[in-house]
């Protein structure tokens, strides 16, 4: 048996490609997951692609007893890996209740089970949604943390406040991954993001209008400070990005740091706009996307790209993956959904 870890919201975009790497390190992924926006047939895809298929229940984490037996039951869990959360910034505003109950309760929690069952590693993915609209770029773990423009992006930034003093209280050992903008999906094209309904994010709305499924791709603002007028990110291939999560629990379980709360910048380091993101698509899969300019969505930071220099030293961790293997990947993925719808 390999070294058990729980991985919340497992089957999700982020935490499906973390399980696949945790295989890969040696561990032993147990997924739990209220299949609140995934599905459990990514179990079968797991299972494709590891040769394995992990170890899985559905679990509502707001019950506290329900999350109190699975530690229960399962007394070999070395570290937690904390996905679970509902994420949508424009649902956040119009359900604020829901938002900061589920993602801030099922985290207390999940605090309260490691305390009780003496379980200290914990990763926790967070966003750099933390850093708003940054005043220096690129933007370092010790920029200040900024007003959230969303309950959802504030659930995270609690969430964080959360596992810090959590962290002076008892015995874990937590670190916070700042995430950038996660894309791409696993050259199997097995999993990758699943999206219901419109999609909210740049890069499934370009693959999905490259299809055909959409006219036209709508670009927020053509009028913001940056070299061509569009908003720049730091987008970040998915499986580079759950590789971190392997970095930051060993070091976790290693209890190698000097605090007993850390936080990373996860991301490439390098900011790409909206139009260099169309225009590279097209030019890397020879397909077509249409698009025009639209308002400013309201809440979009203008810039934002990350200094990893922590994570890289500190972790040992850095990208593999090119800004071309981002939007193959994710073409490849969107196709292969195509197919089997
Ligand atoms: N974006 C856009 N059209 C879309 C979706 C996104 O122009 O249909 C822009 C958005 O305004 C932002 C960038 O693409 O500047 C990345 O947006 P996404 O929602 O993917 O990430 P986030 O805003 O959370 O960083």
């Amino acid at each position: 048996m390999g070294k058990k870890v729980l991985v919340t919201g497992g089957l999700g975009y982020i935490g499906s490609h973390t399980v696949v790497e945790l295989y890969k390190h040696g561990y032993e992924p147990f997924i739990i997951d209220n299949l609140s926006n995934s599905d459990v047939s990514v179990l079968d895809r797991l299972e494709k692609i590891c040769g394995k298929r992990p170890q899985f229940q559905q679990v509502e984490m707001c019950d506290l007893e329900q999350l109190r037996e699975v530690f229960w039951s399962n007394n070999d869990i070395v570290g937690v890996i904390h996905f679970a959360a509902i994420l949508l910034v424009g649902e956040s505003v119009e359900q604020p209740l829901r938002y900061y109950n589920n993602n801030i309760v099922s985290t207390t929690n999940l605090l309260q089970c490691m305390h009780e069952f003496e379980v200290k590693p914990i990763v926790f993915s967070s966003s750099c949604t933390v850093y708003g609209n940054p005043d220096e770029l690129p933007v370092t773990e010790n920029a200040p943390v900024k007003p959230a423009e969303s309950p959802y992006g504030n659930t995270k930034k609690i969430c964080e406040d959360i596992l810090k003093d959590a962290s002076k209280a008892i015995d874990i050992q937590s670190i916070s991954l700042r995430y950038f903008n996660p894309i791409g999906a696993h050259e199997s094209s097995l999993i990758g993001e699943f999206q219901q309904g419109i999609p909210h994010h740049l890069v499934p709305f370009i693959t999905e209008t490259a299809l055909g499924k959409r006219k036209e791709l709508k670009i927020f603002g053509k009028d913001w400070n940056t070299k061509d007028g569009t908003c720049l990110r730091d987008y970040i291939h998915v499986v580079d990005l759950a590789e971190a999560h392997i970095n930051a629990l060993d070091r976790a379980i290693s209890r190698k740091a000097d605090d007993k709360y850390e936080v990373f910048n996860i991301g490439s380091g390098s900011g790409y706009t909206v139009l260099e993101m169309v225009q590279s698509f097209m030019k890397i899969t020879g397909e077509t996307v249409n698009y025009t300019f639209a308002e400013r969505r309201s809440g979009d930071v203008e810039a934002v790209y990350a200094d990893t220099t922590k994570a890289n030293k500190v972790l040992g961790w850095d990208t593999k993956k090119t800004l071309e293997d981002m939007l193959k990947s994710a073409w490849d993925w969107e196709q292969a959904l195509a197919k089997e719808a």
